[in-house]
């Protein structure tokens, strides 16, 4: 029988993103039902989501929420991702805002509402609207609470709903103060260090860990760093716990949208044998970055969040070096307002070599994956990354550090083998040593060709992924139910 799936999500494209999680959300959905699996989805009504004009309706269904001693209504709305229903839960005090999460002067001081608001709305309105899932697939500390809830207050009314949860980054844990821990209404008995106690602060991401049957990362990279001081950020030691229910599954990729033959927001299309087109879209990068480069100079394209983790540090301390060898780079992102400031400040000192546009702009992440030669992610660490795979299928080489997905992903130019260029010490000068091997190796345009191809031809499509995670909610049912694996 084809399994009922629900899948939880606090972004999912096309209808709000902030990052990775939002293409994961939205995309692995389609590759679900292309299985046969019945999907369901379910996330907040952000203001984002009326903004960009998606049709959404009242269901009629309303929902009361337990939040401590108050409970809220929240409006269960409905809307369809390419024949898939998608629920929204509605309630303007806490999702028509601005941002998702955080605003540049930091987070939002009611998240930890907020988002117990959305995980035990999702379960009351998932028994009220007489859904029956296998499985609740959740992501990330925003719908932690959700395994929690499964396994204890809703129990009674889903006892045969397995959760599977996935970890998009270990680093956002959803912490919060331990006196808020009865918002939540869940029994006391699980706020211990063995439960959702982490050093005296109520952690969101470790219930979903400790909670749920089956606990995926978005790479088998990542899956075995999480279990290590170095990667763990402090949750090595559950995560060693439960590493018989602990799988790496690498996300796939929507090739319908991130694809150089049938791109309508680049400025042309080109393929793998038939590369013209390219060289159109560095141009059109290059005016919308005001940029002049010298002939034959390759362009580095960077598109981020802009957070610690994706190895700002490393870069601006190879900056000086970078930008004294032949080449331009652009980047596009948004984040904190200190990377805002620095990449301001470091436009203005390589003026013609270096555009920066501190903004979200999907339009423009196309056009850098297709206008540049080589896309540099020097993450710290990278659960998975989604950008050096479309930067793959661009023909744009990635140069990456070794870790988590990157790792996974790329394997270092040499010998003719190889998609791309690795080094492995996070530090400023292994990243310039090996971005000037990339530049070398471009400036013998046969070579570069033939490593374009190869990119190119590499396959990281949802269908693979979509497989594996089927095979991870039978399994998440069969440990629920008591049976042998
Ligand atoms: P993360 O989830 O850590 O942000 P990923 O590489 O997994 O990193 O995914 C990032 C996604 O967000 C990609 O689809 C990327 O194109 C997109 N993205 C990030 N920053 C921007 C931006 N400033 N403008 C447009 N798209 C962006």
């Amino acid at each position: 029988m084809a399994l009922n799936v629900i899948i939880v999500s606090s972004e999912m494209v096309p209808f709000a993103k902030t990052g990775g999680l939002a293409d994961v959300s939205g995309e692995l959905p389609l590759a679900l039902k292309k299985l046969g699996m019945n999907v369901t989805l379910f996330m907040p009504l952000y203001r984002e989501v009326i903004a960009k004009g998606f049709k959404v309706d009242p269901t009629g269904v309303e929902v009361s929420v337990p939040l401590g001693k108050r409970t809220v209504t929240a409006q269960v709305w409905k809307g369809s991702r390419e024949g898939i229903p998608v629920y929204f839960l509605k309630r303007d005090e806490y999702f028509d805002r601005t941002y998702l999460y955080t605003t540049p002067e930091g987070d939002y001081f009611d998240n930890l509402e907020r988002f117990i608001f959305f995980s035990r709305g999702v379960v009351e309105a998932i028994t009220a609207l007489g859904l029956k899932p296998d499985i609740v697939h959740c992501n990330d500390w925003q719908t932690g609470l959700i395994p929690a809830y499964l396994k204890t207050v809703y129990n009674p009314a889903l006892p045969s709903t397995a959760s599977l949860f996935t970890i998009h980054n270990i680093a956002y844990q959803g912490l919060f103060p331990a006196e808020l821990f009865d918002l939540t209404g869940l029994p006391a008995d699980i706020y211990n260090p063995e439960g959702l106690e982490y050093w005296g602060q109520l952690n969101l991401l470790k219930s979903g860990i400790i909670f749920s049957d089956i606990v995926t990362t978005v790479s088998e990279g990542y899956s075995r760093e999480v279990q290590t001081p170095e990667y763990g950020c402090g949750l090595e030691g559950i995560l060693q716990k439960r590493s018989r229910d602990l799988f790496g599954v690498l996300n796939g990729v929507d090739y319908s949208v991130w694809n150089p033959e049938t791109d309508k927001l680049i400025a042309a299309n080109y393929s793998r044998s038939d590369l013209k087109g390219k060289a159109a879209c560095k141009k059109d990068v290059l005016k919308e970055y005001s940029l002049k480069l010298k002939p034959g100079a390759p362009l580095i394209g960077i598109i981020s969040r802009l957070a610690d983790q994706k190895g700002f540090d490393i870069l601006v301390d190879a900056m000086e070096e970078l930008m004294g060898m032949d080449l331009g780079m652009v980047v596009l992102g948004t984040g904190e307002k200190k990377y805002h400031e620095l990449f301001e400040e470091l436009s203005g000192r390589y003026t013609g070599k270096l555009g920066v546009k501190i903004t979200f702009d999907n339009s423009l992440a196309h056009k850098i994956e297709a206008g540049c030669d080589m896309f540099l992610m020097p993450s710290r660490y990278e659960p998975c990354g989604l950008n050096q795979i479309y930067s793959l299928r661009y023909g744009t080489i990635p140069v990456v550090r070794a870790t988590g997905g990157l790792d996974d992903t790329i394997d270092d130019y040499g010998g003719g083998e190889g998609n791309g260029f690795k080094f492995r010490d996070y530090s400023a000068a292994a990243l310039a040593e090996k971005v000037g091997t990339a530049v070398a190796v471009y400036r013998d345009k046969k070579a570069w060709q033939e490593l374009q191809k190869k990119a190119m031809q590499c396959d990281f499509s949802w269908d693979r992924s979509a497989r594996r995670y089927m095979e991870l909610y039978n399994r998440a049912l069969t440990k629920l139910r008591g049976e042998d694996i």
